[in-house]
C-alpha cells in the first residue's frame, strides 16, 4: 500500500534493523523502544490492524509464530508482553498491524498506574 510506512519497510525503501523474516512476516526494531527488547513483527500483507488481520487466519498465525521466534532469538526466557495497540484507545500510531514484542526485564503493571 503507497505511503503506508510499514509497507516502506517491507520493501526495503525505508532503513530498519531487521531481526527475523520469513516470507510472510518481517520483524524489526523499534525507534523508540520502551523495554531492552522492543521488536515489532508484522505481516508483508498490508492490514490495518489486529482486527483486519484476524480476517486473515494465515496471516495472524505467521505473525505469532513469528514472535514467539523473535522472543526466543532474543533471548526472552523471563517472559515477554506481546501487543497490538488498536484504535484511538489504545494509541495506536501506525496502521499496518505490528505486534509489539517487548522484554528483557520485569515489565512492570499491564497499564500504567494500574
Ligand atoms: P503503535 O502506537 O501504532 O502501536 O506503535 C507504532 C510503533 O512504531 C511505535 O512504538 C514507534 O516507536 C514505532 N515506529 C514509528 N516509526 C518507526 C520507524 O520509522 N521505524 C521503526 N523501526 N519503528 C517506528
Ligand atoms: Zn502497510
Amino acid at each position: 500500500m503507497e505511503n503506508c510506512l510499514f509497507c516502506r519497510i517491507v520493501a526495503g525503501e525505508i532503513p530498519a534493523t531487521v531481526v527475523h523474516r520469513t516470507e510472510t512476516t518481517v520483524a524489526f526494531r523499534d525507534i523508540d523502544p520502551k523495554a531492552p527488547t522492543h521488536v515489532l513483527v508484522i505481516p508483508v500483507a498490508h492490514h490495518a490492524d489486529v482486527v483486519a488481520l484476524a480476517a486473515d487466519p494465515a496471516a495472524a498465525a505467521d505473525v505469532l509464530a513469528a514472535a514467539a521466534a523473535v522472543a526466543e532469538q532474543e533471548g526472552l526466557t523471563g517472559g515477554f508482553r506481546l501487543i497490538f495497540n488498536t484504535g484511538p484507545h489504545a494509541g495506536q500510531e501506525v496502521f499496518h498491524v505490528h505486534a509489539h514484542v517487548l522484554g528483557g526485564e520485569p515489565l512492570g503493571p499491564m497499564l500504567a498506574g494500574k
